[in-house]
């Protein structure tokens, strides 16, 4: 491991070598007789495939993800969704009742439910609303990293539910004032909507960096759960041994790799380049709406938006077969709906039920 990184595992899970599976071990044969599998397929089960228990770490996927996300395939942890690296990254890293991580509210959810289950402390630093739209303030992130000695500060780019992108600049910055300190991790889960680059370009100056993908969002695959976690490879090697012994089922694992051939990820391209179109399409009507407060920028599959009678905007859209999501638990987000870009008749949709609603009031 970088000798950066090293200080930042667990002491009792350095040299961890997890559980022993039976497909970990690299024997060859021609009778596999070593996991207590069955000799005969499930009579459902067309393609046997899943007679015998998966590799931990399917190399076809691993290699198609290094090439996917342009970085080695010893940089690259598959799990079950980007939700499991980041629950893997809060256990390795947090001492329970002693270690931290900051978080940037309003913000996805699971870093917080991570850092609970774990027993780390949790350390928020709140986005600040500005003409621009929601903005990290990391200054304001990087002192309470240092004053609270956090191992980890997630930032989330494009921003869920917010839409703004972090800048690169600005993450350099920090992963260089909290090198050996912290880990940086940027959830790019919506990335392929932003036209910023990824932050794994940064990772070679910054060894403090690790970034999350996944296959849930542009490439469609939420169901088949395959999220990746980019990092220095010591690292990886060490989340390894904390993980599930098979976590990545083999149909699934088949799926993914069907799914990122050339074919699919040109028809995934076009879908993406649909959804930044009618991304712009949507926010400027939306903006244009006069029960319409403010429309954030996006840089991700979704909207933002502030209304006057947000409740009303809710049931009016739910009335009309359209479930978005509340965002008003969230303290700065009292008026606030989140609003997923559909396709364009599901956008004009959105669109028809709420003017109906104006019109009608
Ligand atoms: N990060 C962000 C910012 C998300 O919005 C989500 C899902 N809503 C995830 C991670 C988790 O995605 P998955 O576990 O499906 O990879």
């Amino acid at each position: 491991m970088s000798s950066d990184l090293l200080p930042l595992v667990r002491e009792d899970l350095r040299g961890f070598g997890g559980y022993s599976s039976a497909r970990s071990h690299a024997l060859d044969g021609e009778v596999w007789l070593n996991a207590n599998e069955s000799p005969w397929p499930n009579p459902a089960d067309a393609g046997s495939s899943c007679r015998r228990y998966p590799d931990p770490q399917p190399v076809p996927l691993v290699q198609a993800l290094a090439r996917l996300y342009r970085c080695e395939a010893s940089q690259v942890l598959v799990g079950r969704g980007s939700d499991e690296a980041i629950d893997l990254l809060v256990r390795a890293l947090c001492v329970p009742q002693r270690d931290a991580i900051v978080t940037t509210p309003p913000v996805f959810g699971m870093y917080a439910v991570s850092a609970r289950l774990q027993g780390a402390r949790l350390l928020e630093v709140p986005l600040v609303d500005g003409p621009g739209g929601f903005a990290v303030d990391l200054d304001a992130v990087a002192t309470t990293a240092e004053q609270g000695s956090a191992k980890l500060v997630f930032l989330c780019s494009p921003s869920n539910p917010t839409g703004a992108d972090v800048p690169l600049e600005g993450i350099a910055a920090l992963a260089s004032r909290l090198a050996g300190r912290t880990l940086v991790v940027v959830d790019e889960a919506y990335g392929e909507f932003s036209s910023q680059p990824s932050a794994t370009t940064l990772m070679g100056a910054h060894g403090n960096i690790a970034v999350l993908r996944t296959l849930s969002k542009a490439h469609a695959l939420a169901a088949a759960r395959i999220g990746t976690l980019i990092a220095d490879a010591a690292l990886i090697g060490v989340l390894r041994a904390c993980q599930a012994p098979y976590p990545v089922p083999t149909p699934c694992a088949e799926l993914a790799v069907a799914g990122l051939s050339p074919e699919a990820l040109a028809r995934t391209g076009e879908r993406v380049a649909l959804v930044r179109s009618e991304r712009a399409r949507l926010a400027g009507a939306l903006a244009s709406m006069p029960g319409v407060r403010r429309v954030y920028p996006s840089a991700g599959n979704y909207l933002l938006a502030r209304f006057d009678d947000a409740q009303a905007a809710f049931d009016t859209l739910l009335a009309a077969g359209v479930v978005v999501r509340d965002q008003r638990a969230a303290p700065p987000l009292g008026d606030a709906l989140r609003i997923t870009i559909g396709t364009p008749d599901q956008n004009d949709r959105v669109l028809a039920a709420l003017a109906a609603q104006e019109a009608a009031a």
